[in-house]
């Protein structure tokens, strides 16, 4: 299949002063897709997603977007042209209610309507329920379902999403990850997922790329990875 990469990284360096995070990582998200990328803690998943989005300087090689070449272009011009980043950590302003952060995060969006709130209280009715809720009282699902609500309010092309389900239970990672699938698979959406929870992010992912210290291990369909018990052993841990 020749699915078209709507986001092609070639050979992407990126260091921290004398630590090198990335060291000439290749990978590309298909449209349509969900791209899992997986690794250890410190493997440089957090540095790839905040490179590709413009938040890292890389040091060496292109990041392209439908085809043109966006490196080095700053944030604000990454999210005019269809790309969204949900970073790790689930930030919200806890004095602010839930629609109250929907719309102080619209504001660096463009213009949002209200018809795209109510698709995200569509999408997510646990957050419609909660939306005059104060942003410090929801669970940490919830928050995570604000964030990524947050991050679709401008109908997307291309989410990059690290680390979803930290820390949340079992249960509330498959939901929101079905939500992700049946963003996909109806809409279009294509998705880089940053995981360390690799069982998880498999199951629901199209094509797996492992990075260890920097560099791409193996990139493959996410079944045969899943399959593939030395490797899920060295890298995947389970
Ligand atoms: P995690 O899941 O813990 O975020 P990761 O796979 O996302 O891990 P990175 O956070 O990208 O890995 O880190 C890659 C390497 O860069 C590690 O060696 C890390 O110690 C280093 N690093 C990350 N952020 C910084 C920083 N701000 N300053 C210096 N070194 C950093």
């Amino acid at each position: 299949a020749t699915a078209q990469g709507v986001l092609e990284v070639e050979g992407l360096s990126a260091s921290y002063g004398p630590v090198k995070a990335l060291d000439g990582v290749t990978l590309r998200a298909e449209q349509g897709r969900i791209t899992a990328v997986l690794g250890a803690n410190g493997a440089g998943k957090t540095t790839l997603l905040r490179t590709i989005s413009g938040l890292v300087r890389p040091t060496a090689g292109r990041v392209l977007l439908n085809g043109e070449d966006v490196t080095r272009s700053p944030v604000e011009a990454m999210v005019t042209k269809g790309m969204s980043h949900v970073p790790e950590g689930r930030g919200v302003i806890a004095e602010l209610t839930v629609d109250e952060n929907l719309r102080v995060g619209s504001l660096f969006r463009g213009k949002v309507g209200q018809d795209e709130f109510d698709r995200v209280y569509d999408l997510f009715p646990r957050i419609k329920e909660r939306r005059t809720s104060t942003a410090h009282t929801l669970s940490g699902g919830e928050r995570q379902m604000l964030v990524i609500g947050r991050a679709l309010l401008a109908r997307p092309k291309l989410l990059l999403l690290d680390e979803p389900s930290l820390g949340l239970a079992p249960r509330i990672v498959a939901q929101i990850f079905a939500l992700l699938r049946r963003l996909v698979d109806t809409e279009g959406l294509s998705v880089l997922l940053v995981e360390q929870n690799a069982r998880s992010a498999l199951s629901v992912a199209d094509t797996g790329v492992v990075l260890n210290l920097g560099r791409v291990v193996v990139t493959d369909d996410a079944h045969r990875l899943a399959g593939d018990e030395d490797l899920r052993h060295a890298y995947l841990g389970f």
